[in-house]
């Protein structure tokens, strides 16, 4: 019998680029299914990078999402029997999720998302500082700075393109710490 009385939680996976946040988001899923809780996993319609209906670490672990543009798409996915909802890529998401998000932790469901914390200009993405404020738990990850080789909290934009949003993987960005980050932006 699963309990649905626990109280609910707000999970918040966060880093750079190429940090493993969908690896660290799927182990959570992986470990919530073995206790059999029932979940909806969503995914921004923006991010088509790797598949329409899925989400796929780097590693090449993957499960199937719903794609959503907003708040009331996501919902309109939803209904009660489920007892967690995980969100990956949150921070192309609007401020519309954030009292969805605190409604469904309020009614006792669990709430995990994994998102960039700062965007390729080393500021904060958006809905981001939001999430990590009322999180209950935060997961900062880090990756290899790919010039120095050091530890790598920033997502460096190899390409000329100034919009923020600007779905892409390898060919376009790379791990950075904040020195070489900086460095890089000067050129
Ligand atoms: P995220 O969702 O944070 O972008 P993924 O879970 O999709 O991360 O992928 C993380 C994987 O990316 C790592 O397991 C590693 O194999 C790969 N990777 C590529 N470049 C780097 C880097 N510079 N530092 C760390 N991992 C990297
Ligand atoms: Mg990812």
């Amino acid at each position: 019998m699963i309990r649905r009385d626990f109280k609910g939680v707000i999970d918040v996976i966060t880093g750079p680029m190429f940090s493993g946040k969908t690896e660290e988001l799927i182990k959570r899923v992986r470990i919530l299914e073995y206790a059999d809780i029932k979940m909806l996993i969503v995914k921004p319609k923006v991010d088509n990078r790797f598949n329409e209906n899925k989400i796929i670490s780097r590693s090449g672990v993957e499960k199937q999402t719903i794609s959503a543009k907003d708040g009331e798409e996501i919902m309109s996915f939803w209904n009660n029997s489920y007892d967690a909802i995980i969100i990956d890529e949150v921070q192309f998401f609007g401020w519309d999720i954030i009292p969805m998000i605190e409604k469904l932790a309020s009614e006792g469901k669990r709430v995990i998302v994994a998102g960039l914390d700062t965007d390729y200009k080393m500021q904060p993405f958006g809905i981001m500082p939001h999430l990590l404020a009322i999180a209950d738990n935060i997961t900062k990850l880090i990756a290899v700075c790919l010039i120095c080789k050091n530890v790598a909290s920033k997502s460096f934009r190899k390409t000329k393109s100034v919009a923020i949003t600007e779905v892409g993987d390898k060919d376009e960005y790379e791990a950075r710490c904040r020195r070489c980050h900086i460095k890089g932006t000067k050129k």
